[in-house]
């Protein structure tokens, strides 16, 4: 730390520093990347000495484990752990690069992916060749295309396989983005993909040769071309769409509340913008309070119907465990049904395939107290999600039966979060581990 006498860095001194900095990020995420690997080994042997063990559901738990470590989703969890798994085996030069700081992080996770489905053998040829060739002094984009050069030459049929199973993960996925907008995206095989822009480009042209004034951009015309051949409707603004809106409780009361309506995972959009089409539109309200849907109850073994759709809007439409943003595929019971867990609002949540299936192995528990969902990882770290709206009131944390545990949880965590639902937060205690 500098004194307020002392010089201010010059301005070399402080680029320098800048790049001493990179240097030790990339050498750090090095040396978690040895650590994430040590604990998949660490991990497998505990449990498969402990029984049989499925190889699939071992991989979820510990791909699960490590995006909670890391505070990533277990998609990215499981990315590291492979990444991790591939350096070694194989990639001598590059993880020497990585581990001196002299490859970032995102270089060499584009490096082992390049190379992921060769051979450990296959591997260390695209290696040396890449050490030849300098890979650290190429920009990202072109040390994913060299190595996939490089790994077709050594493979060419195991990257005609490659490119023929890519093929089957073709799909259509819709994000929200800022201000209103989503984006929609298609993975599709590239000649697909030309073929779809062109024919879209093509209408830009026939804009064009029209009589009438051109009042679009080019991207604004292969939008809406997009969107009238999709849906099939005469115009773009003509949509047909069931609206599920967020309205406050104090905006029934009050009409002239100035809290925004929400539609529900996909953030705030002024009203007026969606009433100037033409199509047919159903609203859905549901009603909030303090951002969180309130609200029903059910007999019905499984979450259906609204109060499904309660669940999933009061989640924001993403996974409740922590880190994760994927889609929900599954309504929970946070209490199993079996356990004697009810079909009710607050005892379910929205979850991802991924976690869906994450709960059911060994050694993983869920369980929930004062509408806060605790899940207990295999090595005893617990994570917290808050499910229910409100914070308990300190009288009620008191009476409870689980007061001291409510505690030391709120002393450790810096407090609760309120946001549309999504106010996940988490604590990691761990448990004394048995010696080696
Ligand atoms: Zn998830």
């Amino acid at each position: 730390m500098s004194t307020a006498r002392s010089e201010p860095p010059t301005e070399a001194a402080l680029v320098e520093r800048i790049a001493l900095l990179e240097e030790r990020k990339a050498a750090i995420a090095a040396e978690q990347s040895e650590a994430v690997l040590a604990f998949a080994i660490a991990h497998a042997e505990s449990q498969t000495a402990a029984g049989d063990v499925d190889p699939e559901a071992l991989e979820r738990s510990i791909a699960a484990q490590v995006g909670l470590a890391c505070r990533v989703s277990p998609t990215e969890g499981r990315r590291r752990v492979r990444i991790a798994r591939d350096l070694h085996a194989g990639h001598t030069r590059v993880r020497e690069l990585f581990a001196a700081g002299r490859l970032s992080e995102y270089q060499t996770a584009t490096i082992v992916a390049a190379t992921a489905h060769l051979s450990p053998a296959e591997r260390a040829e695209v290696d040396q060749e890449l050490a030849d060739r300098r890979v650290e002094a190429l920009g990202v984009r072109r040390i994913h295309d060299l190595t996939r050069s490089l790994a077709a030459q050594v493979a060419p049929e195991k990257f005609t396989a490659r490119c023929r199973a890519a093929r089957t993960g073709r799909r259509v996925s819709v994000r929200p983005a800022a201000d209103g907008m989503a984006d929609l995206t298609a993975h599709l095989p590239v000649e697909e993909a030309v073929a779809c822009y062109a024919a879209l480009a093509a209408a830009v042209n026939e804009v064009a040769v029209r009589p009438e004034p051109v009042t679009r951009g080019r991207g604004q015309i292969l939008a809406d071309t997009l969107v009238e051949r999709l849906t099939g409707q005469a115009t773009a603004r003509d949509v047909n769409i069931e609206i599920q809106v967020l309205v406050p409780v104090e905006a029934l009361i009050d009409p002239d509340s100035p809290l925004p309506a929400q539609i529900a995972g996909h953030g705030p959009v002024p009203v007026e913008l969606l009433t100037t089409g033409g199509g047919r539109r159903t609203w859905r309200r549901l009603i909030t309070r303090d951002g969180v849907v309130i609200g029903g109850d059910s007999r019905s073994r499984l979450f259906t119907g609204r109060l499904a759709a309660l669940i999933r809007a009061r989640d924001g439409h993403r996974c409740r465990e922590p880190y994760c943003d994927a889609p929900i595929r599954h309504i929970d019971h946070i209490r199993r049904w079996k356990d004697g867990g009810r079909t009710e609002f607050t005892n379910g949540r929205g979850l991802c395939a991924f976690h869906n299936h994450v709960r059911e192995t060994a050694g993983w528990t869920v369980e929930i107290a004062d509408g806060v969902v605790t899940t207990t990882t295999p090595t005893g770290a617990e994570h917290l999600s808050r499910i229910c709206p409100g914070r308990p009131r300190r009288s009620e944390v008191r009476r409870s039966t689980d007061a001291a545990r409510w505690r030391s949880r709120t002393r450790r965590h810096a407090g609760w979060t309120s946001a549309g639902g999504h106010d996940r937060t988490v604590r990691a205690r761990r448990r004394p581990q048995p010696a080696p």
